[in-house]
């Protein structure tokens, strides 16, 4: 077999949830903000075996190398183990088993201390799982034996750029652009930092337990304390509700209205977004009102069921469950809701609407429970397919569910 030293990485993508304001702050919104999207370009064609041949084949090559005399014989034979331990990782990451994925990385660093995709494809695993000095530590041993390394210099950036340090993720950005010219995902991440720099070019920092806060001194400082405390507050309550364990420290940025727009390209619609970041337009606000109280609990919410679900979510459950904790007032949108369906038809999830959501979960929750969704979740975050989590922990599909919503939402 062919080594495959020059596969490209895989990495895993932030996802980015703008919501709608409430009915009669503006038109329902519903398509997602720009995701930031680090993910590099589609991977190139790699033969591909089924888990049986690669275990076969990686047998075969661990006794080969365990009978290798000299070291001329072995050299070949370890970097062969190597990039056959990388494509089994790649196996495990796919079907979402991330624990089984980083051993497998582990054996092809074994074989070959410094494999760079080993490397770099473990450091985005270990990243996605908030883990991002294990992250840096294994981009920064790949640059050690590579600094030319465009993969690693990405995965650098965007650790570097999850840490506030906008700068120097935008040096890394750029070095991996010039070794990867024709990377469109890359040029578009430069393009979204360089907006940002420009909007939070003189902000300020201010640190609590679990937040980040990144504003404008002369226009928030009055505001900076109330709101970390807020957000400490429905964090420490959300975290309860979903029994999430603690997140690595989360950043919240504050702009004014327009920065907010400019800066996310969302329509005016959108009163606050996550994507891996909190990001609210309520700069220059100078208290915490009610409605911003639920924009924190929505915007949050989407922060813990992004780490709890690994990414995995779908959208529905997303908007829905952070409708949910808000919370918003289920009498408000119910016959609006119902008026979606014509006579004789299905209401159905899709297309996708806000309101319709936000009121399926919330019959998810009153018919099955919060733990239920919560399992749902988890089973997500194990691989499992959307379809087959669902059914497991609803003992139904989704289809056979949405009569039992139409039904909830007219007797209500
Ligand atoms: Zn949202």
């Amino acid at each position: 077999m062919r080594p495959l030293r020059h596969v490209v990485p895989l990495a895993v993508c932030a996802v980015s949830f703008a919501h709608a304001a409430e009915p009669g702050a503006g038109a329902t919104v519903s398509a997602p903000a720009a995701a930031p999207a680090p993910a590099p370009a589609a991977p190139a064609p790699a033969p591909s075996f089924t888990a049986e041949e690669l275990d076969a084949a990686i047998a075969r090559t661990s006794e080969q190398l365990r009978r290798a005399g000299s070291e001329s014989l072995r050299a070949p034979l370890a970097l062969r183990l190597g990039d056959l331990w990388v494509l089994r990782a790649r196996q495990h990451a796919k079907a979402g088993q991330s624990d089984r994925a980083l051993d497998a990385y582990d054996q092809a660093l074994q074989a070959v201390p410094a494999h760079p995709i080993a490397l770099v494809e473990a450091g985005w695993i270990q990243l996605e799982a908030g883990k991002p000095d294990v992250a840096r530590g294994l981009a920064e041993t790949a640059l050690a034996h590579d600094g030319d390394n465009a993969f690693a210099r990405e995965l650098r950036g965007e650790i570097l750029y999850r840490d506030n340090r906008l700068e120097d993720a935008l040096d890394d950005f750029r070095t991996a652009l010039l070794k990867r010219p024709g990377s469109a995902s890359l040029a578009r991440r430069i393009e979204k930092l360089e907006k940002e720099l420009t909007s939070e070019r003189d902000y300020r920092r201010a640190d609590s337990s679990h937040f980040v806060l990144r504003f404008d001194g002369d226009r928030d400082e009055s505001v900076r304390h109330i709101l970390l405390d807020t957000l400490e507050r429905q964090l420490d309550d959300l975290q309860r509700e979903f029994s999430v364990s603690p997140l690595p420290p989360l950043t919240v940025i504050l702009y004014t209205s327009r920065q907010f727009h400019e800066t996310t390209g969302t329509g005016d619609e959108v009163v606050g977004l996550f994507d891996g970041k909190v990001r609210l337009p309520v700069g220059g606000v100078t208290r915490v009102t009610p409605g911003l109280e639920r924009v924190v609990r929505h915007e949050l919410t989407h922060a813990l069921l992004h780490a709890r679900g690994r990414g995995t979510v779908p959208k529905w459950l997303h908007e829905g469950l952070a409708q949910v904790m808000e919370p918003r007032d289920l009498a408000r949108y119910r016959t609006g809701v119902l008026r979606e369906a014509k006579p004789g038809e299905t209401l159905d999830l899709e297309p996708f609407s806000y309101p319709k959501a936000f009121t399926y979960v919330a019959y998810l929750e009153a018919q099955y429970s919060r733990a239920r969704l919560l399992w749902f979740v988890d089973l997500l975050a194990a691989g499992n397919s959307e379809a087959d989590a669902f059914a497991q922990a609803f003992g139904a599909s989704r289809d056979e569910t949405l009569e039992g919503w139409r039904r909830w939402l007219a007797q209500k």
